[in-house]
């Protein structure tokens, strides 16, 4: 069985002592309440309902999965009443509009909440995951009647949402969506076409399901600038919300699929479905570009929680599990053999999931400051300047932090040996649940690309230097280093930091210039920059947190443990998984001739 813990004291440290949560909060009159006791009292409140109700339906939802009846979803027992509580306890509303019925609290805390649920139960918390995709689409390109309508009732909980992009032909290429749209005349459009591996398509949480669909109008242009958005109910409703007859939106099947089994992921047929146009007409995809940031900052979490759910376990099962002695000799005579955690490789796994998870934490919480300053933004100015900060980092969080919540799920079944393999024991389940978050909301080299592409090349470097300016601001702030009297062990962060942040500027130079004469080189070496960016990007949030510890025990504070074990494992970081940059940069800066000399026709003799 799989245990959690909600990781409460490492979320204060990064809320309290990284990042100056409180002081963010307070740069806007709108997060006033956000306060340490009100934060202290949700994150207890929203661990104990992860704890006692998410997590127990973790294994259980896997090994039911998802009904499929005659068009109706049911899912796996439980989910209907722990679904209730959610809606009972609040947590929909949390971050959303006062306006419209929500709490008003920044979505910096929604993303917080986000990892608990998420941690305990990733299936169970796709389905308000999908809502919330929703909601902030009809917040962002809403008109008023739309957001009375559905806002309202997504955020109380009482529907729930859907994003309705892919179809049979294509999920990464929108530009060939066929599904059409046809105008009533009386500001409705008939809906067409079979969107598929719609999550959340169908299901018995709510009465009615929204969904946000792409489709063609007619006489739209070819490609992707001929895709509008429209907002399909399951059920038709009164601009009152009572529910009337049903509205040609069926559900077709749902996918057997390898993980996630109690979230249904759908095949759904909308057959002259009445909808309304969200956003202006041919626009549907740079309205979904501007709430995609988020969207995929969600699924870097998935990494993270999977992480942190396998770091747990494994390290209860390492300190457990006893087989043969340490090579530096017996460490529990008395015992008939050493736990594995005495052992290097073991360690060496539960380390670097450690650090992954923790790291990954830091890069989300500090991007989730980024989306609070996009939703408080006063002027268009500092909304694009907020929102380039994000799109710099977002592919990056989103592809490398999945990769990484990979490589940590697949260490904890090993280090439970046979026995991860084995159902039981809940690890070969987080390995299967984890392998989609580098698919979904854009495959691990569809973020690569555009990461090399769109935000270093063709914005010639700037979002890179302006990320860089603000990583050697940190390392050469002389107060805080002088201020530190631990100056000279935080150099061995800082050093190696301001040495990776150079190398990161010339090698983007270098590729740059040679994709000038080969294009193909953007192709072959964006994964591998992507994942050297990302292990440079967590260094700098490894070195802010051992920074923060050694400003803690400067002072006199209790739980001086928690401390120091954040510096060890940042030294683990530094020596261990910073140096995977260079491999990396070997491989991308190769030229791609052989990846490509080779004829297609001669890659097998079939
Ligand atoms: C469980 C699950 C849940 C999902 N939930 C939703 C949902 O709620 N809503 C929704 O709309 N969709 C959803 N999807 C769809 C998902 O977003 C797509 O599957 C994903 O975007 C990839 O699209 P594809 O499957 O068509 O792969 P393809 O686009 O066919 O890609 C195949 C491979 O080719 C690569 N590739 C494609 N184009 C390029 C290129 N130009 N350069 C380099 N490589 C390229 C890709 O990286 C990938 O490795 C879900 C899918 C699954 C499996």
């Amino acid at each position: 069985m799989l245990t959690y813990k909600a990781p409460i004291a490492d979320i204060k440290f990064l809320l309290e002592d990284v990042f100056n949560y409180y002081d963010h909060y307070k740069k806007y009159e709108e997060f006033e309440e956000a306060t340490p006791d009100l934060v202290d009292a949700i994150l207890q409140e929203c661990a104990k309902f992860c704890e006692n109700e998410l997590l127990p339906l973790y294994q259980s939802g896997d090994k039911e999965g998802c009904h499929y009846d005659n068009g109706k979803v049911t899912t796996p027992k439980g989910f209907k009443a722990a679904y209730q509580q959610y809606i009972d306890g609040g947590w929909s509303s949390l971050s959303h509009s006062l306006e419209y019925g929500g709490q008003g609290l920044p979505p910096s805390l929604g993303m917080v909440q986000s990892e608990l649920t998420g941690t305990a139960n990733w299936s169970w918390a796709m389905y308000p995951g999908l809502s919330h995709g929703a909601m902030n689409t009809i917040t962002t390109h809403g008109n008023d009647k739309q957001k009375e309508l559905y806002l309202t009732r997504l955020i109380q909980g009482t529907w729930t949402g859907t994003m309705c992009l892919t179809e049979a032909q294509c999920g990464t290429d929108l530009g060939q969506v066929t599904t059409k749209a046809e105008p009533n005349g009386d500001g409705t459009y008939n809906i067409t076409g079979t969107k598929i591996f719609i999550s959340a398509g169908d299901h018995d949480l709510t009465d009615n399901i929204i969904h946000i669909v792409l489709a063609r109008l007619p006489d739209a242009p070819k490609g992707t600038r001929g895709i509008s958005l429209f907002i399909v109910p399951k059920i038709k409703t009164d601009q009152d919300g009572t529910l009337g007859e049903a509205n040609n939106v069926t559900c077709g099947s749902i996918e057997d699929k390898m993980g996630i089994k109690a979230s249904a992921t759908a095949v759904i047929n909308f057959d002259n479905a009445v909808g309304t146009l969200i956003g202006p007409e041919n626009k549907g995809l740079e309205c979904m570009f501007t709430f995609m940031n988020t969207a995929r900052i969600g699924t870097a979490l998935q990494g993270v929680c999977a992480a942190e759910l396998a770091f747990q376990n494994s390290l209860i099962y390492a300190k457990e599990r006893l087989s043969m002695r340490s090579l530096t000799g017996k460490k529990y005579p008395d015992q008939v053999a050493d736990p594995i955690i005495v052992h290097p490789d073991v360690r060496k796994m539960l380390m670097t999931q450690k650090v992954i998870s923790e790291g990954g934490r830091a890069m989300i919480y500090y991007t989730a400051k980024i989306v609070d300053d996009i939703s408080m933004a006063k002027t268009e100015a500092e909304r694009q300047a907020a929102d380039d900060r994000l799109g710099f980092i977002t592919p990056i969080l989103k592809a490398f932090l999945t990769e990484l919540g990979t490589e940590s799920a697949n260490h904890g079944l090993q280090i439970f040996g046979g026995h991860g393999y084995i159902k039981e024991w809940g690890m070969e389940q987080i390995v299967r649940d984890v392998r989609i978050s580098t698919l979904y909301e854009g495959t691990t080299g569809i973020q690569a690309l555009d990461l090399l592409g769109r935000k270093i090349l063709m914005t010639r470097g700037k979002s890179l230097n302006d990320f860089s300016k603000e990583v050697l601001g940190f390392c050469k702030n002389k107060s805080l280093i002088s201020s530190n009297p631990h100056k000279r062990q935080m150099n061995r962060f800082i050093w190696p930091l301001g040495k990776a942040i150079a190398n990161w500027q010339q090698y983007s130079i270098r590729l740059a210039l040679k994709a000038k004469s080969n294009r193909d080189i953007v192709g072959s070496a964006s994964v591998d920059f992507l994942m050297y960016s990302g292990y440079i990007v967590m260094a700098y949030f490894w070195a802010q947190m051992a920074q923060s510890a050694y400003e803690k025990l400067a002072g006199d504070v209790e739980n001086r443990d928690f401390y120091r074990a954040k510096i060890k494992s940042a030294e683990f970081y530094f020596e261990r998984m910073l140096p995977r940059t260079k491999s990396l940069a070997k491989t991308m800066m190769t030229d791609p001739k052989s990846i490509m000399q080779l004829d297609q026709e001669l890659m097998s003799f079939l």
